[in-house]
């Protein structure tokens, strides 16, 4: 009975005893990761028995039909029909022929080139939620170059007043002291800089979301500051709309782009990064970026590839792995609701 609320895509017909051992659960999991033509995805083996046991609570290996249930609810569904929301990262001003224009930094990228694909994106694909954050400075913000004399230098701090160059990171007094890479003023609070740029489409019913407020404290994450003290409202929006996958990119691809996906993957969130939606400041780091994405099982696309996902006809493992991964932490608890 159970088994009859499984969609067309789980093909269930072997399982008409209600328990799942290891190899009906591999043909459930092949029906479930196929692309939008059908085409099955590749999952290796020690994933895959990874997943299986994350279901298998009471580990007799087989997946009962109470233990169905809980991989229903908490898993197929969701690979079916994710809950999905968009962040537009930093697409501003300054980040793109202002003050801080990322093509003067050493991969030399055009920010501009973002907001063609973004629209598109805007305009063909159905997001559960959409979120575009401004980096919003005060004025004595803690990241501006010619805000460095106002602060006490640790003295362990290499850089100094005497040396200092843009891009360069000081470490300020404070307990524990402070790391701070310093940047040209950008982004203050109601200038031209800190406005989203002309071009990019502003949806209906999207949020904004401001960070890096507090003039002490840098924010490159859209989640958190960069000391983790105060979230930004981004969590508690997300958390609103129960959004299960969040796609990510902008401005700049090794800053700002990569720590709120590395938050989001943290948090918890099955996140996807759009590589041809984001521009950075340096090659190198924009590789660290994609290898730690990867290997916090996220996953990294381009923009043509993000409706069928959202829609559920592209259903991809490195997502439904880390789905099981986050359900493993607290199955017991879950599984007993
Ligand atoms: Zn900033």
């Amino acid at each position: 009975m159970l088994l009859d609320s499984v969609p067309a895509c789980v093909d269930m017909q072997t399982t008409s005893d209600g328990f799942l051992d290891i190899e009906e659960f591999r043909l459930l999991t092949r029906a479930l990761f196929r692309n939008d033509k059908g085409k099955i995805y590749t999952m290796e083996e020690e994933k895959f028995k990874d997943i299986f046991n994350v279901f298998d609570v009471n580990s007799n290996g087989l997946i009962d039909p109470n233990e169905f249930i809980f991989c229903w609810n908490h898993w197929i569904k969701i690979i079916v029909r994710p809950i999905s929301a968009f962040l537009i990262v930093d697409v501003q001003n300054d980040f793109i022929s202002g003050t801080l224009n990322i093509s003067n930094c050493s991969a030399q990228q055009n920010g501009s080139e973002v907001i063609q694909p973004i629209n598109r994106i805007l305009e063909t694909v159905n997001f559960d939620a959409v979120f575009y954050s401004l980096d919003w400075h005060p004025s004595n913000h803690i990241s501006f170059i010619d805000n460095m004399s106002s602060r006490d230098l640790h003295p362990t701090s290499k850089v100094t007043s005497d040396n200092v160059q843009i891009y360069d990171t000081v470490i300020f007094n404070g307990n524990p002291p402070i790391r701070q890479r310093l940047w040209p003023r950008h982004c203050v609070q109601d200038t031209w800089g800190s406005e989203l740029h002309k071009d990019l489409k502003v949806v209906e019913n999207s949020l904004k979301v401001y960070k890096g407020t507090n003039p002490d404290v840098d924010s490159y994450s859209v989640f958190w500051d960069n000391k983790k003290m105060t979230d930004t409202t981004l969590c508690a929006q997300l958390r609103l709309k129960n959004a299960t996958d969040i796609y990510i990119c902008g401005l700049a691809y090794d800053v700002c782009v990569g720590a709120t996906a590395v938050d989001a993957l943290a948090i918890g969130y099955r996140t996807i990064l759009l590589d041809d939606c984001s521009r950075g400041v340096d090659l190198k780091d924009i590789e660290k970026t994609k290898n730690t994405v990867t290997k916090n099982n996220g996953i990294i696309i381009n923009s043509d590839q993000v409706k069928a996902m959202v829609e559920g006809r592209d259903r991809r493992p490195e997502l439904g792995y880390k789905l099981a991964m986050e359900l493993k932490t607290n199955r017991h608890e879950r599984y007993n609701e």
